[in-house]
């Protein structure tokens, strides 16, 4: 799971790493209010799950209300690497007199933590390693002795850290590193990590990947408003005992099996759309899974038509037609869908959709034709694609 930038702020805070005042929000007015709190000047930052906001103008510097306003309202509904912008964090502005770039992730073929340490962080940090790896200090650590805080020191003067950065680097390190182990992230990476015109050294950027598979041990997750809308979903799939990965496409896809469900979601790429998820039924595709399916898709507002497909081996297609329709009963659901069933008892699968006589179902003869149509509904203008 991957936070956006104030969420990984919040995180970074529990573990007592120095961050500037701020506030997340989610349209001008809410700008104002929480730049007049924190006082002007401030930084307006989109909030979304990929980097290089500055360079794509998704941070901007304000120093009164004017420009607050200008910069809040540019920035909302940005679009950066195909992430629209629906939330600004301001915060308050920093003096900046040097920046640099710390990290730690897991070095899967050392078996061993790694962290990353450079004096030349910022916005070229990815240019740095490219052309000139050397400036980037690396220092594995073995997770059974930890980091003390003599390698901490050590690494940031490699790194050729400014002499009055050393001390407050190294301590930010220390805690890093703890927040990493203990906060059970796969990576933490700040960037820049600043030193200020008064002396100080603070973190401004945040990256944080934490380990989905360690929220049971984390009850404070929660509260800290980090699970996104796509977590949720598959946190409700998970409930129902359904295998659901969310992916940004507009085609739902239902299939059973995890290699059907993968070449669904290739052929419907190759036929130009894009699956919002992955979604294997596995073998027991009955009426009440189907149901279950169909509902967690359907409470996707990205997604614009859905894809059914079914080869039915041990399953029967008569059960998950079945459950196609109890679902069309039971929810209310937004997109069309597209069916392909084949394999055991589709003859009697047919005979039910086309009682139901239903103007949400569309039936299809091959994989191929199917996801065609889903692609051809999902590109349909509007806010869900198909007659509603
Ligand atoms: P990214 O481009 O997505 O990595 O976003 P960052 O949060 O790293 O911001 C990009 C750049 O904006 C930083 O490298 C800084 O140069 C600049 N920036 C961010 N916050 C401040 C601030 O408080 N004061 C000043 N002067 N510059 C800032
Ligand atoms: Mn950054």
């Amino acid at each position: 799971m991957d936070l956006v930038e104030y969420q990984g702020k919040q995180y970074f805070a529990r573990y007592g790493l120095p961050i500037s005042p701020g506030e997340a929000a989610d349209t001008v007015a809410e700008a104002q209010a929480a730049a007049g709190r924190l006082g002007y000047p401030v930084v307006v930052k989109a909030q979304v799950q990929t980097g290089g906001r500055g360079k794509a103008g998704g941070v901007k510097l304000a120093a009164d209300g004017a420009e607050l306003t200008e910069h809040a309202g540019n920035i909302l509904g940005l679009d950066i690497k195909g992430h629209i912008v629906r939330r600004l964090w301001i915060e308050k502005a920093t003096d900046i007199a040097r920046e640099y770039y710390a990290s730690f992730t897991l070095d899967r073929s050392a078996k061993l933590h790694l962290s990353m340490v450079s004096a030349r962080g910022g916005v070229e940090i990815e240019t740095v390693a490219e052309e000139d790896p050397e400036a980037i200090a690396r220092l594995h650590v073995n997770p059974l002795d930890g980091l003390s805080s003599e390698a901490a020191a050590e690494l940031v003067a490699r790194a050729g850290l400014d002499p009055e950065a050393r001390e407050g680097a190294a301590e930010i390190l220390v805690k890093l590193y703890e927040c990493y182990i203990d906060g059970d992230a796969d990576l933490v990476e700040i960037n820049p990590l600043v030193l200020t015109t008064d002396g100080e050294v603070r973190v401004l950027d945040a990256k944080v990947t934490l380990d989905d598979d360690a929220a049971f041990r984390h009850p404070e997750w929660a509260e800290m408003d980090i699970m996104s809308e796509a977590t949720e979903r598959e946190r409700l799939a998970k409930s129902k005992g359904l295998s659901y990965i969310a992916l940004d496409g507009s085609v739902g896809i239902i299939a059973n099996g995890a290699g059907l469900a993968m070449s669904t979601v290739d052929v419907v790429s190759q036929v130009g759309g894009s699956a919002a998820n992955f979604l294997d039924v596995g073998g027991a595709a009955d009426v009440q899974v189907m149901a279950n399916a169909l509902e967690v898709i359907n409470s996707d507002p990205s997604v614009r038509s859905i894809l059914v497909n079914i080869f039915g081996g041990i399953v029967r297609c008569d059960d998950v037609a079945r459950g196609i329709v109890k679902a069309l009963e039971e929810v209310d659901i937004s997109s069309q869908i597209v069916l392909r069933l084949d394999g055991t008892n589709a003859l009697e699968a047919h005979r039910i959709i086309d009682e139901t006589a239903s103007d949400k179902i569309i039936s299809e003869g091959t994989m191929l034709s199917a996801a065609r149509r889903a692609v051809e509904l999902a590109s349909v203008p509007g806010p869900q694609g198909g007659a509603k």
